[in-house]
């Protein structure tokens, strides 16, 4: 695949270390994004733009989308100027984004249509990972499409793991998302119910890192916690929509309720452009 030339839409929090990522190992990248200027930093690192998405798929092999939600890829690939817009025979699209597995299987079908092969491959880890190169990449697909998307996936994450047909990865990615919830805002709460009892936070924390209970997730969102500081590593309104794919496509354990309702509350209170962590402040008036 390094022969291959890519193809990037959407530089977010985590599309643009992930363009990084493939420029480091060598790939030749060519970048699109709704707003110009993001593509600007692409650019001096050795990236080539594209005007439309259209345009993008025409000149590269491979075209990779990383977007906000269902609505956003659909509009990219079946808009104006469109992923879809022309058969695209011998060329593959691989969607990263957090979407539906009904999306996923609808998108497959679409490119299936237009003779483009289609792998669904959202990530478990944000922006540090993104940076480093140490994402878990779940992918849905054929075997053949797979194994030719490999070498990229190499350069993204520290692992890929082919989960099964378009829409198991995605099924995998809301699952995974349901568990990083309950580990939020068990969290917060834990946090906000040994202070209020005169454990400090910064105590509290020590004591959870350190122990049994203390894990990644616990680990990354600390500073964040005592600096009562929240910039955007994943926000809050993705998670939202996360917990709502989740249960429209079928979960209904009986934390997802609660849990869905936490973070709804917070995006309502204004927290949805915020990181994940920033629940506390909303839980915090309780
Ligand atoms: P983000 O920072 O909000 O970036 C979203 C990207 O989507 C931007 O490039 C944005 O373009 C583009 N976009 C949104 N609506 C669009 C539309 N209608 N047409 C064209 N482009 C559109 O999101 P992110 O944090 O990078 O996350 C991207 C995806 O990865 C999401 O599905 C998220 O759930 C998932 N994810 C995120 C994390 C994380 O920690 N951040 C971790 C794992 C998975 P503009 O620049 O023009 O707004």
């Amino acid at each position: 695949m390094s022969r291959l030339k890519l193809g990037w839409i959407g530089l977010g929090n985590m599309g643009t270390p992930m363009v990084k990522n493939l420029l480091k190992a060598g790939f030749e990248v060519v970048v699109f994004n709704r707003t110009k200027q993001k593509e600007a930093e692409l650019i001096a690192n050795g990236a080539s733009t594209a005007t439309d998405p259209q345009t993008l798929l025409e000149n590269c092999d491979v075209v990779f989308t990383m977007l906000s939600n269902d609505e956003a890829v659909k509009t990219v690939f079946e808009g104006e100027k469109g992923l879809l817009t022309n058969p695209g025979t011998g060329k593959m699209i691989i969607d990263m984004s957090t979407v539906s597995p009904d999306t996923s299987r609808y998108l497959s079908e679409l490119c299936k249509k237009n003779h483009i092969d289609f792998l669904e491959a959202p990530v478990s880890g944000s922006v540090k990972p993104a940076q480093d190169g140490t994402l878990i990449i779940l992918v849905g697909g054929e075997t053949s499409a797979y194994e030719k998307a490999k070498p990229a996936f190499e350069a993204l994450g520290k692992l890929s793991v082919h989960v099964g047909g378009a829409g198991v990865g995605s099924s995998a990615k809301l699952a995974v998302n349901y568990l990083l919830g309950l580990n939020l805002q068990g969290l917060a709460e834990t946090v906000l119910f040994a202070e209020k009892n005169g454990v400090s936070k910064t105590d509290m924390l020590t004591i959870i890192n350190e122990g049994a209970c203390g894990n990644g997730i616990t680990k990354l969102k600390t500073s964040s916690i005592l600096n009562e500081d929240y910039p955007a590593a994943f926000a809050l309104k993705h998670l939202v929509k996360d917990l709502g794919l989740a249960k429209d496509a079928g979960l209904d354990a009986p934390l997802i309720d609660p849990l869905y309702h936490t973070f709804q509350q917070a995006q309502q209170e204004g927290l949805g452009e915020e990181d994940v962590m920033a629940v506390i402040k909303s839980l915090a008036k309780r």
